[in-house]
This record gives structure tokens, C-alpha cells and sequence, in this order.
């Protein structure tokens, strides 16, 4: 039995991380400030005597005693994230400093959930783990970006020069329940606008293409990560490699839903990147790992989720 603490503990892929530590049988302390997690996530873990929850922004230094760390604390979806980007790029350099240094002085174990978004808008397709990427340093996203990338650089400098035993791991578009209805990711506002016979947005032309994975698949990729063998850092892309248009994904949603919603065409946002599919072949080799779940199975467990949400 560990303690682990988890950042973004309450956030969408936090609380099913928070879930499984819990389902292992550690003790789990959960640190999130509520930007974009909410309380309904972790209200059925609040009763286990294995979990603590503290209200705590990741931006200040926290000193509790834990055996390892995962941060997610960030908001990730494009909307949350531009609401306040100071703050976004805070939570990702700060955060990760203050997390290295409770790692440091702990000497444990820490995974970093970092992002595709690092390879920016790819100009080479699949994108393998050794592509350094194509971000915009002034654009709307390098907020999140930009952060996550020096996270990245943090997390290996803390490596290299304080021995820090670190695990990078580069997530690719995850969807499924425990997401907020308004998120503003794609998945979430197709489902939701279906279900509420809105017109459904669609950004651009939408022939940009996306890769998602279903949480189960991810929060499995994360914890082999996690308890990977010694000396293994990453990065690791974690992600479902089948990849679709918007608009293939808006047919699926429609299908699933049998809603008569309408497509409804809007500007693309500034930089938002053409082409997203992750190579996993690292994954495949260093943690045994897949996903298993395919796109319409994932869709329709978060469409039973979205019918008792909205
Ligand atoms: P989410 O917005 O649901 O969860 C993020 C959590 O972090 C929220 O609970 C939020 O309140 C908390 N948080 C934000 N700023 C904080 C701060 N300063 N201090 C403490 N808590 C803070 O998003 P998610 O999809 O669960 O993402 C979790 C992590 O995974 C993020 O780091 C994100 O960048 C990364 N990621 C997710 C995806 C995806 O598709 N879901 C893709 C790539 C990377
Ligand atoms: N998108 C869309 N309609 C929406 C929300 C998003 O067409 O209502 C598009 C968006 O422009 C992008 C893709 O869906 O091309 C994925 O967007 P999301 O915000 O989910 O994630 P990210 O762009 O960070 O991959």
C-alpha cells in the first residue's frame, strides 16, 4: 500500500485516476483548486477511509509526506484554458517546480500528464515521441503549450540534475464519463448538443482530424507508466491511434444519439492543429499497453453518462 498523491485529483481523468489508485488499495490525497474539476467527480470517494481531499492550488508550495505523485492539475480543455492563460502557464511551470521539489526532497517517484499539444499543429503524421513539434510561441494556445513544454524541460532537468525518478507522459485527446458538460472539448459538446437537439458546432471545414481514447484505456497506460520499470522516463504517447474527421465524428454522435440535431459551421480557431494521430509503439514495447476500447463502444458509454447529466 502507497499514499499517493494526485493534482487535478478532482478533474475529469484525475477522479477515475483517483478511482483506481483507490481500487489497488492505496491511500490517495487529492489536491485540485475546482477551476475546471468539481466535487461531483470525487463525492462517492469522500466516504472511503483511504482518501483525503485538500483544496489547494498548485501554484503555491504543499508539503505532505507521499510515496509517489502524479500531476494532472491544468485545465485542458482550449476554452478553460484561454479563460485566464496566465494562470494556465503558472499552474504548468510553477506547478510542476513546486511538485518536482516536494519529488526532490522526498526522493520518490512523479508522472507528468503532459500533452500531444507539444507537437503543436505536426507537420509529420503519425507523430512518434522523437518528433520535436511545430507550437506557436505568441498564438492563443501557447499557454497550454508552451507550459506544458517546459514542464517537460523541468521535468527532465530536475532528472538529470537532482536524480529525480521521473515518468512523461504525452496524452492524445481523451474523452468519456466525469467530463464536464461544458468543457468545451469536442466529444462532450457534440454529445451534449445531440442530446439537447442543439445544432452541433462544427470549427472550420471539419476535416481536421483527431485520435480519441476512451478514459479506461488511458487511466490503464497511466498507471503501467507510473509503475514502469526503473530508468524508464519517456515520453510516452498514450493515445487511440484510429483516427477521424470532426465531421465523421459529429455522423457518429448523431447516429448514436438518433438526434435530428443540424450541423452548424463556425470559424476555426487560431492555430488549431490540422492533424493529430499518436505513433504508441514505444507504449506497445516498454508497458505491454493498447487501448482496447474503439471509438463507437467509447461513445456510447459517455453518451449513457451525458443522458443523466443534462
Ligand atoms: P480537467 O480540466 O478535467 O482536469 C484538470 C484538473 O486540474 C481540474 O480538476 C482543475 O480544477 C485542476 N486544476 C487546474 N489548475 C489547478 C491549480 N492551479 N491547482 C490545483 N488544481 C488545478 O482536465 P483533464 O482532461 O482531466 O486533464 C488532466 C491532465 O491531463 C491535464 O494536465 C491535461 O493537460 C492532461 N491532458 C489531458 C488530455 C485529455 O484529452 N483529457 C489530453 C492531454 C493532456
Ligand atoms: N471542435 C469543433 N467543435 C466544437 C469543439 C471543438 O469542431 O464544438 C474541433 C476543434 O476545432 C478541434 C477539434 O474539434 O479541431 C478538437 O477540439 P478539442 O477542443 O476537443 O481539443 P484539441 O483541439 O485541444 O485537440
Amino acid at each position: 500500500m502507497k499514499r499517493i498523491l494526485v493534482t487535478g485529483g478532482a478533474g475529469f481523468l484525475g477522479s477515475h485516476l483517483c478511482e483506481r489508485l483507490l481500487d489497488e488499495g492505496n491511500e490517495v490525497i487529492c489536491v485540485d483548486n475546482f477551476f475546471t474539476g468539481r466535487k461531483v467527480n470525487i463525492h462517492h470517494l469522500l466516504g472511503n477511509k483511504n482518501f483525503e481531499f485538500l483544496r489547494h492550488d498548485v501554484t503555491f508550495p504543499i508539503f505532505v509526506e507521499v510515496d509517489q505523485i502524479y500531476n494532472l492539475a491544468c485545465p485542458a480543455s482550449p476554452v478553460h484554458y484561454q479563460f485566464d492563460p496566465v494562470q494556465t502557464t503558472k499552474t504548468s511551470v510553477i506547478g510542476a517546480i513546486n511538485m518536482l521539489g516536494l519529488a526532490k526532497r522526498l526522493k520518490i517517484r512523479i508522472l507528468q500528464a503532459s500533452t500531444s499539444e507539444v507537437y503543436g499543429d505536426p507537420e509529420i503524421h503519425p507523430q512518434p515521441e522523437s518528433y520535436k513539434g511545430s507550437v506557436s510561441t505568441i498564438g492563443i494556445r501557447a499557454c497550454y503549450d508552451e507550459g506544458k513544454r517546459c514542464a517537460e524541460t523541468l521535468f527532465f532537468d530536475y532528472h538529470r540534475q537532482h536524480k529525480v525518478d521521473i515518468k512523461v507522459m504525452r496524452i492524445f485527446n481523451t474523452y468519456g464519463p466525469h467530463m464536464h458538460p461544458n468543457d468545451g472539448r469536442v466529444v462532450s459538446n457534440f454529445i451534449v448538443q445531440a442530446l439537447k437537439g442543439e445544432d452541433i458546432t462544427i470549427f472550420g471545414d471539419g476535416m481536421q482530424t483527431r485520435s480519441f481514447c476512451y478514459v479506461d484505456d488511458l487511466i490503464e497506460g497511466m498507471y503501467r507508466l507510473m509503475n514502469s520499470r526503473d530508468g524508464f522516463t519517456g515520453p510516452v504517447n498514450i493515445g487511440n491511434p484510429g483516427e477521424f474527421t470532426m465531421l465523421e465524428l459529429a455522423q457518429k454522435v448523431l447516429e448514436l444519439t438518433a438526434s435530428k440535431s443540424k450541423l452548424k459551421f463556425l470559424p476555426l480557431p487560431q492555430d488549431d492543429p490540422m492533424q493529430r494521430k499518436p505513433v504508441i509503439d514505444l507504449a506497445k514495447k516498454e508497458l505491454a499497453w493498447e487501448p482496447k476500447v474503439q471509438l463507437e463502444e467509447g461513445l456510447k458509454k459517455t453518451i449513457a453518462y451525458f443522458e443523466k447529466e443534462v
